[in-house]
């Protein structure tokens, strides 16, 4: 089956016992048993529910992987999948991973003696000498945020495999639909199923998959033990959301091309930010790693342009935190998601203070377009 039908069939899509075209929200927390000391295929709501594990099949399957697992935020199956490691480990991340993650990594996980170094993943000789003994894994989103940073998955994999480390990426902001990172070596996929997946700001979720059984099995250890499951009405929207996924995420391909073009062309843009830009230099990794450019692009104004008067005279176009939603949204990084990294290492690290994010989303482009356009003027 190809993927945008799996979409819509994959996973357990239909209810066997009604014949239910959508999976019912089995809102339950514990399950009658027939036997004394049997072995139930439901017993406990934590430990596994029909309508989440509609969800998790769905996933593994989406993401060519063996096994899925929900979590109540993407932040939770973050949190599940460090916890694979122990005291004394130590991991290379990403230096521009997800601002949650690294605030969990350097206020939470240290504490609990977890180590890690923070490296330019683009940067396959940075990863290598970032190496230690007490190594366990490589971290790392694709395209990061909000700079849309491509890294090379399959090289990563190989050098990660040959120093046993486990490789985990997160791809909230490609989704299977544009990037599959078991297909090119990755052993752990997680996502903040709040963006792209659920796609509708209405919801917040987290998926992790695995490709192999075993560290399936382990994740799913953690899921139940830590206990910080996707519930019933949330499994089911999520299900719901990704019926759509590929559909929308054409229209959002679409539409962030034609504010690409119109963007390079504008007197009072100074730079773009976005992997289908063919003078990016990532561009040739981006087309091969992935089957489109996404929803996402970030730009800068010239100097002396007004970001705030832009982003105020915008109408359509929504000023709020978030992404991947069928609504556009924008805002500036150094303000709003990347305020709490102190000023000299975000400059360091290219987010200007000038640098504004747009989640492209699925609206007509003409009013996407003709609300930049007017926008503009006042900047
Ligand atoms: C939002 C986000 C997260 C955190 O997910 P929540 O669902 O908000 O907990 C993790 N990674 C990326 C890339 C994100 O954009």
């Amino acid at each position: 089956m190809k993927f945008d039908s799996k979409l819509i069939h994959g996973g357990i899509s239909s209810d066997k016992t009604t014949g239910t075209v959508s999976v019912p929200i089995y809102q339950v927390s514990t399950y009658k048993q027939t036997e004394l000391g049997g072995t139930p295929a439901y017993e406990y709501s934590r430990t596994g529910n029909p309508t989440r594990h509609a969800l998790e099949q769905l996933i593994a399957e989406l993401e060519n992987g063996t096994r899925g697992l929900a979590f109540a935020s993407g932040s939770a199956a973050i949190h599940a999948v460090f916890n694979l490691f122990s005291k004394g480990d130590h991991v290379v991340v990403g230096n521009d991973v997800y601002g949650g993650t690294f605030r969990l990594l350097n206020t939470v996980l240290n504490r609990l003696g977890l180590e890690f170094t923070a490296v330019d993943t683009r940067d396959l000789k940075a990863v290598k000498q970032a190496i230690q003994p007490n190594t366990k894994a490589l971290y790392l989103e694709t395209p990061t945020n909000p700079l849309l940073h491509v890294s090379d998955l399959s090289s990563l994999a190989d050098l990660a495999h040959a120093n046993e480390l486990l490789v985990i990426v997160d791809n909230t902001f490609a989704t299977p639909y544009l990037q599959r990172p078991l297909d090119l070596g990755a052993d752990i996929v997680v996502h903040s199923a709040s963006k792209y997946l659920g796609g509708h700001s209405d919801l917040v979720a987290g998926l992790a998959v695995t490709k192999s059984q075993d560290l399936g099995d382990k994740l799913a250890y953690l899921q139940n033990a830590i206990g910080a499951i996707l519930g019933p009405q949330d499994s089911w929207l999520l299900s719901r959301g990704i019926k759509t996924l590929a559909v929308r995420m054409r229209a959002h391909n679409e539409n962030t091309r034609a504010i690409f073009e119109f963007l390079q062309k504008h007197k009072k843009v100074a730079k773009i930010y976005y992997p289908g830009d063919p003078s990016a230099p990532e561009y040739e990794l981006a087309k091969k790693q992935m089957r489109d450019f996404g929803g996402m692009i970030s730009f800068e104004l010239v100097a002396g342009a007004d970001v705030k008067a832009f982003i105020e005279s915008l109408q359509l176009i929504t000023l709020a935190e978030s992404l991947g939603s069928v609504e556009s949204l924008i805002e500036v990084p150094a303000i709003m998601t990347h305020g709490a990294i102190p000023r000299a290492i975000r400059l360091k690290d290219g987010i200007s203070d000038e640098l504004i994010r747009l989640s492209v989303g699925i609206e007509a482009k003409e009013d996407l377009l003709q609300d930049l356009k007017q926008a503009l003027k006042w900047a």
